[in-house]
């Protein structure tokens, strides 16, 4: 005897409450009950259409991206919402036609869909450069112009910037900058972790007020705390106003090993004009020649925090920037707030900074990037590693 699937009693065979769906007939008790089941039914027909309009997504996908890994948490979600999805030995199982509508995909908890839920939450995205001659930087100098702009324009009193160590090279050393010239000095990226907050506590305790901070996704957070939690320094004692500008990171490295990986590639620290991670290597430029590397290599110098990190864009910043997406000597802006919004695009119109709006494939790589940091505590090799 047919199990009503709604209020789950049985119901004779010849019942004249049913619906046929998915090739199968169901059998109610009631009329209620096969309204309830054919409201339900519409209702997945309309989620399938309006995922299935954006992007063709498989049961494919989830078994590779969710369930192989094993982070599945058998939920039964994509059980529930398709007919063609069961539950067997302790696993989803595709068996029956997928005509890849993405349902099932987009229900799982353990999958992350939205751009905000990747990237956060964002008023708009850029592709930008300086404006100003002979300036350069990691990408595009952009965050070096803003805050030339920001200085000069008396919109701050300092910026916490890092810059490299004289005494050993490549090592940060994180500064309160008052000038241009100091601003100069900070541009490019250190591939080690700054203790950047020292030297904004340091500001605020010489009466800085309007202060801008540069800092990866965790320094980020770290001041984000100060201002927002209950107990926070800069929440309780310290009334200081503080931008922050965040910057993409994937990972950071001990300074003991960057120097012991380039010394062992028969290079010294301080011939290195400048460093960078592109497309999985990292790329070591002296004055005359490039040297190229699998990231992979430099794994055992991986900061251990990093593999806890899934956070790219430095989604509590006012305002971010990476390399990712944009062309070379571009950087990808992210601006979030309104006071970030607010002074890049008074610093596009100053003439500091060029810029144009994000396209639809940078973009793409900017969310691709951020999905493998936001999955990669799932990886199963990732794992094996810690
Ligand atoms: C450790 C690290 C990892 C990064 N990883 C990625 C990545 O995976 N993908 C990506 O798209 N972008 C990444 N970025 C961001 C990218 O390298 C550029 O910083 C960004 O695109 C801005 O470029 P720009 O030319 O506009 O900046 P510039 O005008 O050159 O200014 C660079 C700024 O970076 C600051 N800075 C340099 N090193 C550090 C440090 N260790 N800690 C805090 N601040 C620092 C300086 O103070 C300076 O203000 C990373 C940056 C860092 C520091
Ligand atoms: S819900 Fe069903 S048909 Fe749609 S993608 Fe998933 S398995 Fe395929
Ligand atoms: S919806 Fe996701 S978590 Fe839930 S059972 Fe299906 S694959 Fe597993
Ligand atoms: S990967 Fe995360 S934890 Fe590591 S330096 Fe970057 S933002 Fe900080």
């Amino acid at each position: 005897m047919p199990v009503d699937p709604i209020c789950k009693r049985r119901v004779p065979e010849d019942t004249q409450h049913f619906s046929n769906y998915g090739g199968k007939k169901y059998c109610f008790c009631s009329p209620e009950c096969k309204t309830k089941f054919d409201d339900l039914e519409k209702s997945v027909i309309r989620l399938k259409r309006s995922i299935g309009e954006k992007e063709r997504i498989s049961f494919g996908k989830l078994r590779k991206e969710i369930i192989k890994p094993g982070i599945c948490t058998l939920c039964g979600a994509c059980a529930a919402s398709c007919e063609s999805i069961t539950i067997e030995d302790s696993q989803p199982k595709l068996v029956d036609k997928c005509t890849a509508c993405g349902v099932c995909y987009n229900q799982c908890p353990r999958t992350i869909t939205t751009e905000e839920g990747l990237i956060g939450k964002i008023r708009n995205a850029y592709a930008a450069r300086t404006g100003i001659k002979d300036l350069k930087g990691q990408d595009g100098a952009v965050v070096t112009s803003m805050l030339a702009y920001g200085l000069e324009e008396g919109l701050i009193d300092c910026a916490i910037v890092t810059v490299k160590s004289e005494e050993e090279p490549w090592k940060p050393v994180p500064i309160v900058a008052t000038t241009y010239d100091e601003l100069i000095e900070s541009t490019g990226s250190i591939y080690s972790h700054s203790m950047t907050l020292e030297a904004l506590m340091s500001a605020v305790k010489q009466g800085m007020r309007s202060i801008a901070f540069v800092g990866t996704s965790c320094n980020i957070d770290a001041v984000y705390k100060m201002q927002k939690s209950p107990y926070g320094f800069l929440h309780l004692f310290m009334r200081a106003n503080i931008l922050r500008l965040g910057l993409f990171c994937m990972d950071t490295f001990h300074y003991e090993g960057i120097r012991e990986f380039v010394q062992s590639k028969g290079m010294r620290l301080e011939d290195i004009e400048s460093m960078k991670i592109r497309k999985g290597m990292f790329e070591f430029q002296t004055d005359d020649e490039l040297k190229v590397y699998e990231l992979e290599e430099l794994d055992q110098y991986r900061s251990s925090s990093c593999k806890f990190c899934t956070d790219l864009a430095a989604e509590n910043a006012d305002i971010s920037f990476g390399g990712v997406g944009t062309p070379k000597d571009w950087t990808t802006v992210l601006a979030r707030s309104g006071i970030g919004y607010e002074i890049f695009n008074e610093a596009v119109d100053s003439g500091y900074i060029e810029s144009r709006l994000l396209e639809e494939n940078e973009m793409k790589n900017v969310l691709n990037l951020a999905k493998m940091k936001k999955t990669q505590m799932y990886s199963v090799i990732r794992r094996q590693n810690l």
